[in-house]
């Protein structure tokens, strides 16, 4: 599904434990490939970047004034142009929240909440693990997210 490097944590005083350089599989399914990796790595907290390409993105937006999620699906060839993201815990699984900006054909962009995305050609990623800190989730009634809870 993935290979990694594990890049050791060169200073051992920050909070910060290790770093992976993560590249997915070709046709692979970014979110699904990331949870794996997370939940293999055992990550309660941390953050996700990097560029690649796609052949088909599904995005999420949600409206705040009717707290009702839009999907929209956009399949084509286009340039991860980036990837942000954190790692979290939410009932005891890794939860993700991913952002993607992705370049067209014709050089204009789209973007949003990614709900998934199908690489097609490669996707290069760093992840940093913050350790032993762990960071929950719980929902929140008047946002209708599932806010950090600390
Ligand atoms: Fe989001």
């Amino acid at each position: 599904m993935y290979k990694y490097k594990r890049v050791k944590n060169q200073a051992p005083l920050l909070e910060c434990n290790d770093r992976f350089i993560l590249s997915i599989d070709n046709h692979q399914e970014i979110i699904e490939a990331l949870a794996d990796f997370a939940k293999k790595q055992k990550i309660k907290a941390g953050v996700i970047e990097g560029i690649g390409a796609i052949s088909e993105a599904t995005f999420r937006f949600l409206d705040p004034a009717t707290k009702k999620y839009v999907d929209k699906t956009f399949e084509e060839q286009m340039e991860i142009t980036n990837l942000t993201g954190n790692i979290s815990v939410k009932d005891g699984e890794p939860y993700l929240h991913v952002h993607l900006t992705c370049s067209r054909r014709d050089y204009t962009c789209v973007g949003g909440h990614l709900l998934r995305a199908r690489i097609n050609g490669a996707c290069e990623l760093l992840v940093t693990d913050f350790g032993q800190t762990q960071v929950g989730r719980r929902f929140d009634e008047e946002t209708g997210l599932n806010l950090y809870d600390f």
